[in-house]
């Protein structure tokens, strides 16, 4: 046995083959703030074999509050760089993958992908709708964390069934809007939400692979606490029959908090005409819509999508300009300068003086 583990090896929920499973665990930690912090700490302390960090953010002063990776030297630098060297420090035996980049939807599919669980230590409402989307089309699970003033959050969803951290929040809650920049942290109070993460994770790992059935998550469960008045409460969180993890299919659709906050910009047939050059044009019907007729100019599928550079505007249509509104906001949520075209085909064909096809 070694030396390292052996304070929670004698515990008989984890003992060898818990160790080993712990080992042989993939964590990615999403942010390495407050949250992220304290809970890469504990992870990596426990024995998790791989831990990936995504974050794109340098140290600063401020940070320092709360963000017990780092120290004052390490301003300025990278937090993942930094981050990696404290943890190796810690335990030289866990792998460390380093993401120096911002999750957005055109990367969080690829990164996560390759990890058992998803921990959310991010503090801004858009990474954390996006996380929610990642962890259901991969059916991993999501450990969700968040913390304002001196109140903290945390909930386990599975990834699969449901319930997801969308039937918790439906539409990002306008009174929660804000990151602890503008709101404001006591910093002890991410060390206890980014540790009970933590713990979360490692209850799920034993929990899902050893089959632990004492160790049991706060799956489908909200933690809240109230650091303040010391007041602790746990409760289910509802199934949303109208939620995105009751479908079936699922894809990173515009079902972001983006969607809900944004509405797609529209453009005319006028204004794509008279533009010099013109944008690129994507006809969003079915495949077999787009055989039977399209105009000349226009692409079909995403495929083309790969080789668009940053900044082209891309302008999309149906037949009546509904269905392209959600193909826009959902190309905008892929970080493409999509536009939807007012009316659609139906439009362009009504129109009199654009009549030229
Ligand atoms: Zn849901």
């Amino acid at each position: 046995m070694e030396n390292r583990y052996l304070r929670q090896m004698v515990l008989p929920e984890v003992g060898t083959e818990g160790q080993r499973v712990l080992r042989e665990a993939k964590v990615l930690v999403v942010g390495a703030g407050g949250l992220g912090s304290p809970c890469l700490q504990y992870l990596a302390a426990a024995g998790v074999g791989t831990l990936g960090i995504v974050d794109d953010d340098v140290v600063d002063i401020s940070n320092l509050q709360r963000q017990i990776l780092f120290a004052t030297d390490d301003v300025g630098k990278d937090k993942v760089a930094v981050a990696k060297d404290r943890l190796s420090e810690l335990n030289p035996q866990v792998q460390l993958l380093t993401f120096n980049e911002r999750l957005h939807a055109r990367n969080a599919l690829d990164i996560c992908s390759s990890f058992d669980i998803i921990v959310d230590g991010t503090d801004n409402f858009k990474t954390k709708y996006l996380l929610n989307e990642v962890s259901l089309i991969l059916k991993k699970p999501l450990v969700y964390g968040s913390i304002s003033r001196f109140e903290g959050q945390v909930a386990v969803f599975d990834g699969d069934e449901g319930p997801c951290y969308r039937c918790l929040y439906p539409n990002a809650p306008q009174s929660q809007i804000g990151n602890c920049a503008e709101q404001g942290v006591f910093g002890a109070v991410s060390g206890v939400v980014g540790s009970m993460q933590a713990l979360e994770v490692l209850k799920w790992i034993l929990f899902a692979k050893n089959g632990q059935e004492t160790l049991k998550p706060l799956l489908g469960k909200l933690w809240v606490a109230d650091f303040k008045s010391l007041y602790f409460h746990t409760w289910s969180v509802s199934l949303r029959a109208d939620c995105v993890c009751r479908k079936k299919e699922r894809s990173l659709s515009p079902d972001l908090v983006e969607t809900t906050c944004q509405v797609a910009p529209e453009k005319t047939w006028q204004d794509y005409f008279g533009s010099h050059p013109r944008p690129l044009l994507l006809d969003m019907r079915s495949q077999e819509e787009y055989e039977s007729h399209h105009l000349p100019e226009a692409l079909w599928g995403l495929d083309f999508l790969e080789g668009v550079s940053e900044g082209q505007e891309i302008y999309v249509y149906c037949n009546l300009g509904v269905r392209s509104l959600q193909r826009c906001v959902d190309l905008r949520v892929r970080g493409y300068k999509a536009f939807s075209v007012k009316g659609g085909l139906v439009g362009l064909f009504e129109n009199e003086k654009l009549k030229i096809i």
